[in-house]
């Protein structure tokens, strides 16, 4: 099987977090936080469409204006969602430029942000080409879990206490789609972009009687299918991949509720480790894990895989320490 999402995050434990997730076969991607982005290169850059952000301390934002400097002049429309009083910080970042020549570029950048409270959520846009005001009103909607949603996938967030609000992200695949080799074999097809089209038509729950036509090239002619008869023949269905990423937050009862819960079966999980558990007062001042806490997180959330970063400065040299902490909690449990 080949996963839909590429996840990996974009700095070493110990510099700022973010997590690049990049789809399989499409020149995109989606990220949660931004904080360093110096390290992704600016083709990878250019294929996110939709910014997660946890909170906006400057080691989860300042990627911001890397990001917005590379997209500018460019025919792109990009969601950002974040916690309470996201729009305002947004609206600050914006405010630190001078605009007046943002109406001639030729082509325009348009910027949408959410921002999550607990039970709605607040929109608004903003044009390059009107000097990135924003439009008057923000649009209200309920909020339910899910922020962001499409349909071959959607993004759940939780709010977590890190002394502030900081949002828990989870993207989650409707299922997946497998082709198989010898099914496109026996049919005499090659695999190319209309694969894409396919598998859109059938997370679009196109009716299964539909024709579906399929060009291959280098060879003469088109053929013909019912999506349903090709879907038969070239594919399987297993469950979705779900990737969890959970970072900055104290280790309450009420945050481990709503983590295991968000991560609950994930693929994998990416979880802060600010701290050894030795240390896990300075920890819990902090509004941060210990790679103690967060192993058993993973464990308690059944995840097959995880991930730890966000390590405190007063452990350089010493990661491997970080890694063995939280593996035997993980191991402990499991
Ligand atoms: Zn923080
Ligand atoms: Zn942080």
């Amino acid at each position: 099987m080949h996963p839909s999402f590429h996840p990996r995050l974009i700095n070493g434990p110990f510099d700022d977090p973010g997590l690049f997730i990049p789809f399989l076969f499409q020149k995109r991607a989606i990220v949660f936080d931004l904080g360093d982005i110096n390290a992704l290169p600016a083709k990878d850059i250019l294929k996110i469409s939709h910014i997660f952000v946890s909170h906006t301390h400057v080691d989860h934002f300042i990627g911001f204006d890397r990001l917005l400097r590379l997209m500018l002049g460019r025919d792109k429309n990009l969601s950002f969602f974040g916690p309470p009083g996201f729009m305002n910080n947004v609206e600050g970042k914006l405010a630190g430029y001078t605009w007046n020549l943002a109406d001639k570029y030729n082509y325009p950048l348009s910027l949408q942000i959410t921002e999550v409270q607990r039970d709605f959520t607040l929109s608004r846009k903003y044009h390059c080409q009107d000097r990135f005001e924003p439009l008057k009103d923000a649009v209200k909607k309920p909020f339910g879990g899910v922020l962001y949603e499409e349909a071959a996938f959607k993004v759940s967030a939780i709010i977590l206490d890190h002394q502030i609000p900081c949002l828990g992200l989870s993207v989650k695949e409707r299922f997946h789609l497998n082709i198989i080799k010898e099914g496109l074999k026996r049919l005499d097809l090659e695999p190319g972009p209309w694969l894409s089209e396919f598998k859109q038509a059938l997370y679009n729950r196109t009716d299964p009687a539909a024709k579906f036509e399929v060009e291959t090239p280098g060879q003469s002619g088109k053929k013909n299918f019912t999506l349903g008869n090709l879907a038969h023949q070239i594919c399987r269905i297993s469950p979705g991949q779900k990737i969890t990423y959970i970072t900055d937050v104290v280790y309450s009862e009420p945050n481990q509720d709503k983590i295991v819960k968000l991560a609950r079966d994930s693929d994998h999980l990416f979880i802060e480790a600010a701290f050894m558990d030795k240390d896990r007062e300075i920890a819990r001042n902090k509004g941060h894990l210990t790679a103690r806490q967060a192993g058993d997180l993973a464990a308690r959330s059944g995840a097959r895989q995880f991930s730890i970063f966000h390590f405190s400065p007063r452990y350089t040299d010493q990661e491997s320490l970080l890694y063995q902490e939280a593996r035997q909690a993980y191991e402990k449990i499991i």
